[in-house]
């Protein structure tokens, strides 16, 4: 069977596809999404996607319109926004993510951030970098020490839980805000989402993207903020209002932020690329190694057990089995 893989992967997904006797087509790394689309319409029965790839109901009606029989798409990310699930459902093709395998990087990456962000990592190496270091000072570059502050968290995950770990490591009080309340596993109280704003030193967002959490952190959130929070993202750029991000914190009601993630990447929001108080990384939660080496694996093995009729280990949409009998 006809497999499209959207890029170039580490590791051994890719040999693992042809070894089963699968004809795989690997796009190349800058494909236009026309290419993507039109790769796929071709005929192929798996698809192996990025985050980085819309596959929206007009992508499954054209490939729908060509008779084609796509079953499976893959999703190299355990994010899901770029695919239209329900288009999907429909049309009974499975889709399936690479959850678990890249909490701890992404987790780690949020660190990374609140770090740096707290301590105002970027003004110097700004400084330094632009030959501006005449020696040490006791009043020059002070940040704020994780110590005693409260770390909320905004989706409380498995990246979120991961997150909460790293933070009371650091000796952070931990609060968080889930949908579904409060988790009798967890030591850490549930607040609500008002609190949350409220009580956060930290604010580290690690929900879904969906059409509930689109700007659920814009302008009035961002004031309900305490003076001189920290705002991290490492999960989806569009949770957040960029420029009222940008307002709030070239006005100093936020002390600093770290992203990830941008509303519409590889774009930034300009005025967020000029600031000393923002550390900005070009999306990397996931990209070590070893995570990208095991994304590979869950998502090569996905697309094998759904063309073999076998249910995969990680559906996004299991109802599709229901409709089609899988
Ligand atoms: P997860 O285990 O599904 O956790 C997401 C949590 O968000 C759930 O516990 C959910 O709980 C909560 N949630 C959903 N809607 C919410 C809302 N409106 N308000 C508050 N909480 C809400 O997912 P995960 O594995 O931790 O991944 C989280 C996200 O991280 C992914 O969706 C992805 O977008 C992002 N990510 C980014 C990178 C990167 O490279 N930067 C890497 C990996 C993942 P309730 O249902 O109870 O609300």
């Amino acid at each position: 069977m006809r497999i499209v893989v959207s890029k170039p992967l580490i590791g051994s997904a890719v040999s693992r596809l042809r070894e089963s006797g699968h004809d795989v087509v690997v796009l190349s790394e800058n494909h236009s999404q026309e290419a993507f689309v039109e790769a796929i319409a071709a005929g192929c029965e798996g698809v192996l996607s990025m985050l980085s790839d819309p596959i929206g109901a007009d992508v499954i009606a054209r490939t729908r319109a060509a008779g084609k029989s796509l079953r499976v798409i893959s999703n190299y990310a355990v994010g899901y926004n770029n695919i239209d699930i329900k288009a999907c459902t429909e049309a009974g093709i499975v889709v399936t993510n690479t959850p678990d395998v890249l909490t701890d990087a992404t987790a780690d990456i949020a660190l990374t951030l609140l770090l740096m962000a707290m301590r105002s990592i970027p003004a110097g190496m700004k400084l330094l970098s632009e030959g501006r270091f005449t020696g040490w000072r006791p009043i020059c570059l002070l940040g704020h020490d994780p110590r005693g502050k409260t770390l909320g968290i905004l989706g409380m995950g498995r990246i979120g839980i991961a997150m909460a770990r790293r933070g009371e490591a650091l000796g952070m009080k931990i609060i968080y805000h889930s949908r579904s309340g409060a988790k009798a596993e967890l030591p850490w109280a549930h607040i609500s989402f008002a609190g949350l704003l409220a009580e956060s030193d930290v604010l580290s967002i690690h929900c879904p993207l969906n059409s509930e959490t689109k700007h659920l952190i814009g302008a009035a959130e961002l004031e309900k903020m305490k003076r001189g929070s920290v705002l991290i993202n490492t999960a989806r750029g569009p949770i957040v209002d960029e420029a009222a991000l940008a307002d709030a914190l070239r006005t100093g009601h936020l002390f600093s932020a770290g992203l990830d993630v941008y509303e519409r990447e590889p774009e930034v929001y300009p005025a967020l690329m000029k600031m000393e108080n923002v550390v900005l990384l070009p999306h990397m939660g996931s990209s070590t190694y070893e995570t990208r080496e095991a994304m590979g694996g869950l998502a090569a093995s996905a697309i094998l057990d759904v063309l073999a009729g076998r249910r995969p280990s990680h559906p996004v949409n299991p109802e599709v089995f229901e409709l089609a009998s899988l």
